[in-house]
């Protein structure tokens, strides 16, 4: 299973990812949560990331794409992955079939949200986090969503139709509750599964 899972910030990208990752077993591999790692270990590559993701600007393709194709080149990816957060760009979808060589996605899943919904959602995040005593993300605010949803406007959208023009996309209403939201996602995996294995050449063909 490799999927790649595509949407806004606050469309829930984190949390299908975590299901598809436990039904399927393959690792849930988040470059926001690859970043903040580095960040609070205050690594080189954190510190020249944290400025950029604290305002809200897409991280430079090449450092995107070479942090993805270090984690892919780890065995535990070797049955699949559920890639969340990359590729945010035409060029990281690029990059992102050439890390994979011959292998192709099984799909690319698109969550759509309206606005006002994922401005609600970040605002109950940030709050989320405060009642739990953890910090905020720094960039869940109103203010700096306003800026994420132009970068994706900007970069990332252009992505569904790449992605369609490759027969890969699965659109998805995301305001469903995550129970149905995962449901859905799981009838389409059966049909895209269904659909690859008799595209395949069988034996002796
Ligand atoms: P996320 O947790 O996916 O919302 O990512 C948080 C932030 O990390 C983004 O706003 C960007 O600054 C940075 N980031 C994560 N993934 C990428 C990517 N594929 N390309 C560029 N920047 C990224």
């Amino acid at each position: 299973m490799r999927l790649v899972l595509l949407g806004p910030p606050g469309a829930g990208k984190g949390t299908q990812a975590k299901r598809l990752a436990e039904r399927h077993q393959v690792p849930h591999l988040s470059t926001g949560d690859i970043l903040r790692f580095e960040v609070k270990a205050a690594t080189e590559l954190g510190r020249q990331v944290e400025s950029k993701m604290s305002a809200g600007e897409l991280i430079d393709d090449d450092i995107m794409s070479s942090v993805v194709a270090n984690r892919l080149a780890q065995p535990d990816t070797m049955n699949g992955f559920i890639l969340d957060g990359y590729p945010r760009t035409i060029r990281q979808a690029i990059a992102l079939e050439e890390a994979l060589r011959s292998q192709s996605l099984t799909a690319v899943v698109e969550l759509m949200v309206d606005e006002e919904e994922l401005f609600a959602r970040i605002e109950a995040r940030a709050k989320e986090a405060g009642t739990a005593g953890e910090d905020a993300r720094a960039d869940d605010t109103s203010a700096i969503l306003r800026k994420r949803l132009v970068a994706f406007g900007r970069e990332t959208r252009a992505l569904s139709a790449f992605y369609e023009s490759c027969g890969l996309l699965i659109k998805v209403d995301g305001q469903a509750s995550a129970e149905e939201i995962a449901a859905t996602i799981a009838d389409h995996l059966v049909e895209a599964l269904v659909r690859q294995r008799s595209a395949m050449p069988r034996k002796g063909e």
